[in-house]
């Protein structure tokens, strides 16, 4: 089957979060199991190109319009590992991906518009047989609409990492990358508390023959209105294709005994004792780096700081943490600019204080050994469409403690059976039950907390079973 994805994200070549992961995790799994894979991505000048093999011009001039501008661009060829990559150099007067940051710019929809434009003028020039291209996110959800008559491609498939972000615009954005008619009508009315809106998650969404949530839970809550950031009734209408897809993590990026990043590295299948001693010299390792106290319970969270992860449980974490006499870790940082000041300045009040250590930035070696060294993660959120901290942090003998919400609902279980227990979980969205249950977990007997955290370490998240899931769902759509 010949499978070719678009997105705006492939890690760990350009990654802001969960979405770059699961490009390179499905993406390697269905070349294993034999499929004929291809991913297209932007150019972007912060892709480490040293990372690549083969790079060379695979189209070296093709023109695109954005309205009556015509705009020349190349098409790269490339291998990552054992993945067929294409990345897409615009030489676009406004330097689109030539900024140094992935996203946060105020003209973020018109960039990746032109990426959806630019990349349906390839496939055109290409007239590759291609079984299911998958769409990945408002970046690339306009490809649906807009190549609908002009390519013969059998399925389109669009997985909806988180329906928050929509690639809300106006009409003649869409205009300016020729859509028009039907197509463009597939875009209008997104939202029902604003009727004469667009946007291109929408377009996507009417255009595609599967819709994949990244969780089954994830699945059922956008049809309410609660979850569905106005885009519930669109989805409850083309609910039959609906399919709810748990996402799995890298074992290759994700990997304890062979992460390059790690003081001390472990295998999951290896003797608790043994882990638990290689989490304490990881532990002791970021203690010396950061001054912080290393014979305590160490609490952590690894995320954007965003409404969506719940940042008041975060701040509220971190006193409460040390009263119960164990260490805080926050690595993260907000797209937006009061919540990164409000963690400035807590940071300020912290400093020196060695139960706190907020960080906050984007950092993926400290990531690793923090995953390596926490004994609890955080995943407060208000919603979650999947979530991976809480996998991967249960992959490093970590154990999560959750909002039952999305895939966090569907991963982490707080059952009265400690047989199956893997992590805590509370469900309302209130400090007190939040609090309530980092206190539960904190002072959890430190044998019954042993069983916890294998219960997680020995649960497979790797991506072999959500690929035969997509595969089965792959060839369902091409009956
Ligand atoms: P989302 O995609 O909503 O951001 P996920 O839990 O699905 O959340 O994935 C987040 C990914 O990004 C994880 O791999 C996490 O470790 C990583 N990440 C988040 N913030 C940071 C940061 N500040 N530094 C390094 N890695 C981060």
């Amino acid at each position: 089957m010949h499978i070719v994805h678009i997105a705006a994200e492939f890690a760990p070549l350009v990654k802001a979060g969960g979405l770059g992961e699961v490009l390179i995790g499905l993406s390697r799994a269905l070349t294993s199991l034999g499929e004929k894979v291809d991913v297209i991505i932007p150019k972007y000048d912060l892709i480490p190109t040293n990372l690549l093999s083969n790079l060379q011009k695979e189209v070296p001039h093709f023109t695109a319009y954005e309205g009556s501008q015509e705009i020349s661009n190349t098409m790269w060829s490339a291998q990552f590992e054992n993945i067929n990559l294409h990345l897409l150099e615009m030489h676009h007067p406004q330097k689109y991906f030539n900024r140094g940051e992935i996203y946060g710019f105020p003209d973020d929809v018109p960039r990746f518009l032109y990426f959806s434009k630019a990349t349906v003028e390839y496939l055109k020039i290409k007239q590759l047989p291609i079984d299911i291209l998958h769409l990945h996110d408002w970046h690339t959800a306009a490809i649906a609409p807009l190549i609908r008559d002009s390519i013969k491609v059998h399925s389109i498939a669009l997985s909806i990492h988180n329906l928050e972000h929509q690639g809300k615009c106006g009409i003649k954005d869409l205009e300016a990358i020729g859509l028009s008619g039907s197509a463009l009508s597939k875009c209008h009315g997104a939202d029902s508390r604003y009727p004469d809106s667009y946007n291109t998650l929408k377009g996507g969404i009417e255009s595609s023959d599967a819709i994949i949530p990244v969780s089954p839970t994830y699945a059922k809550e956008i049809l309410t209105h609660q979850y569905g950031c106005g885009l519930d009734p669109i989805l409850s209408k083309r609910k039959s294709h609906i399919y709810g897809i748990l996402n799995g993590i890298d074992e290759l990026l994700w990997d304890p005994s062979t992460d390059q990043h790690l003081k001390a590295r472990f295998k999951t299948t290896d003797p608790l004792e043994k882990i638990i001693a290689a989490k304490k010299e990881n532990k002791s390792f970021l203690a010396n780096r950061f001054n912080l106290k290393a014979d305590a319970p160490w609490v952590g969270a690894i995320t954007r700081i965003v409404p969506q992860k719940g940042p008041e449980f975060l701040e509220a974490a971190i006193e409460q943490t040390i009263k119960n006499g164990g260490v805080y870790t926050l690595l993260g940082s907000s797209p937006i600019h009061d919540l990164q000041h409000q963690f400035e300045q807590l940071k300020k009040h912290y400093q020196n204080n060695p139960q706190v250590l907020l960080q906050l930035d984007f950092d993926e070696a400290l990531a690793h050994q923090l995953y390596a060294a926490l004994d609890f993660i955080l995943l407060p959120s208000h919603f979650e469409p999947c979530g991976l901290a809480q996998l991967i942090g249960m992959h490093y003998g970590t154990t999560p403690i959750v909002r039952l919400t999305g895939g966090l609902k569907d991963t982490v279980f707080d059952t009265k059976e400690i047989s199956k227990q893997n992590g805590f979980t509370f469900e309302e969205p209130t400090i007190q039950a939040f609090l309530h249950t980092l206190n539960r977990a904190m002072k959890i007997d430190p044998e019954k907390h042993a069983i916890i955290r294998h219960n997680g370490l020995k649960t497979n998240f790797g991506w072999e079973k959500p690929a035969n899931n997509y595969m089965t769902l792959y060839r369902t759509l091409l009956i």
